[in-house]
């Protein structure tokens, strides 16, 4: 079947092991995921009087946030984290660690009256042909649900993205990716090569050498990096306000602060690139790197910067400049895909070329559909993005049905 082409039930979606369906049952709206983005929306929902269903394919609330590494950190301030309603409590710290956003998510659900369905994993999201609720949502169970609305809120971070590296099949040591790490203890005595300098194998660098693990950075791209406080500023702080002067001389004040606090890294092996990191994010999406310490031991040599990978050996790396180390580990921070399309395996959805969704909420065709969490491109972080996103998708929802109810009564 063409992408384009409605397809006329979910037969296609089912493969020949799964339990028959049930009985097809309609909700009002049906919120995919319980981590911050659906909680968040859940609870402007409930809030203007809705009873959304929320669906999680795993057993608990924040079940990302329960998996992340153990050393992490918020990299944006508290205040500006929170979802809306409900504030971190005051005695968190300014950057809240990872079990203390667990605590706050679970929380949240309590304060909001939000009791999700777990282990619903959605396999597929279709229109209906013919009457009925337009939206159709398939599990893995079996079940089959129809709805008005579909929140996804599923999350930018669903797939581990995993270049195949050449020589893979000779690397005699462990090659794994960054969702699969949690603290250092399984590298001791081991040369760990983390590839990739994003926020996540930055911070993966940090935690090893901390712990008295040799780590180095394999980086191929002039990298972004901004220190988390400058002078006791956050960074994240800065970048809101410098986001709402003119778009040059936003760009121009982020390039010259990057400058002036990060200065030139090359000796050490990092390139700066020309774009500030306000516009590399306001058009590529990309974050910068928030420094919390990785820096600091670059600069001492404790973390060794290679350029990109070119092959794996039996026992280490072959680099780009023709250099070979040896690794007992390779860790890929090369990072996630939303994996949207194949939630939706007959529609084509309006994606960036990152598989990000470019709308909030669908229009036409897409009526009814909503995608909270996706837009990375905004300053000052995902969850602040999330809180703002969230009461335009609970809006949005409610005039939807005004207008239907409206629609019904003079029929
Ligand atoms: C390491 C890391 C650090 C971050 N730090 C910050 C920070 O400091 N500040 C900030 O603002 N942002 C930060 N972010 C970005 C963002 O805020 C978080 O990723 C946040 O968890 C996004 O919330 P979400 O609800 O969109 O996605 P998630 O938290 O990933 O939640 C998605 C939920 O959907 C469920 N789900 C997925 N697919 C299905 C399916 N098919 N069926 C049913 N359920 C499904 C999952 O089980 C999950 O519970 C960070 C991200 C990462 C990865």
């Amino acid at each position: 079947m063409d992408q384009a082409t409605p397809h006329p039930h979910f037969e296609p979606f089912r493969g020949s092991n799964q339990a028959p369906l049930d009985p097809e049952s309609e909700a009002d709206i049906i919120v995919i995921g319980a981590g911050p983005a659906g909680l968040a929306t859940a609870a402007c929902l409930v809030q203007a009087g809705h009873s959304p269903l929320v669906l999680d394919r795993a057993n608990d609330v924040a079940s990302s946030w329960r998996h992340h590494y153990t050393r992490l950190h918020l990299h944006t301030v508290k205040t500006h984290s929170a979802l809306p309603g409900m504030d971190f409590p005051d005695d968190a710290p300014r950057y809240v660690p990872r079990q203390g956003v667990v605590d706050y998510l679970v929380a949240y659900a309590r304060r909001h009256g939000i009791e999700p369905e777990f282990g619903q994993t959605v396999t597929a999201i279709e229109p209906r042909q013919g009457p009925g609720a337009p939206w159709q949502v398939a599990l893995g169970n079996g079940r089959l649900m129809s709805a008005n609305h579909v929140v996804v809120a599923t999350g930018a971070n669903q797939r581990p993205r995993m270049p195949t590296l050449p020589g893979e099949d000779v690397y005699q040591g462990r090659l794994l990716h960054s969702r699969s790490y949690r603290n250092a203890a399984p590298f001791a005595g081991r040369r760990v090569l983390v590839v990739g300098m994003g926020n996540t194998g930055a911070e993966i660098a940090l935690d090893l050498v901390e712990n008295g693990v040799r780590a180095a950075l394999s980086v191929r791209s002039p990298v972004n990096i901004v220190h988390r406080e400058v002078m006791g500023r956050p960074s994240q702080l800065s970048s809101i306000q410098l986001s709402k002067l003119p778009t040059p001389l936003g760009d121009a004040l982020a390039t010259l602060l990057r400058n002036l606090t990060v200065g030139d890294l090359r000796r050490h092996g990092l390139r700066t690139p020309a774009i500030s990191p306000l516009r590399q994010l306001r058009e590529q999406g990309k974050t910068p790197v928030i420094d919390v310490g990785t820096l600091h031991r670059i600069v001492s040599g404790d973390i060794h910067v290679y350029p990109g990978v070119q092959t794996l050996t039996s026992g280490g790396v072959r680099f780009t400049d023709g250099t070979v180390h040896p690794f007992d580990a390779v860790l890929l921070a090369t990072g996630y895909d939303a994996a949207l399309s194949e939630l939706f395996p007959y529609t084509p959805l309006p994606l960036d070329g990152t598989g990000l969704p470019t709308t909030l909420s669908g229009e036409g065709p897409l009526e009814g559909l909503h995608f909270v969490g996706f837009d990375m491109r905004q300053p000052g972080g995902l969850l602040r993005t999330i809180a703002q996103q969230a009461p335009r998708v609970a809006e949005r929802i409610g005039q939807r049905q005004s207008r239907a109810a409206r629609g019904q009564r003079s029929v």
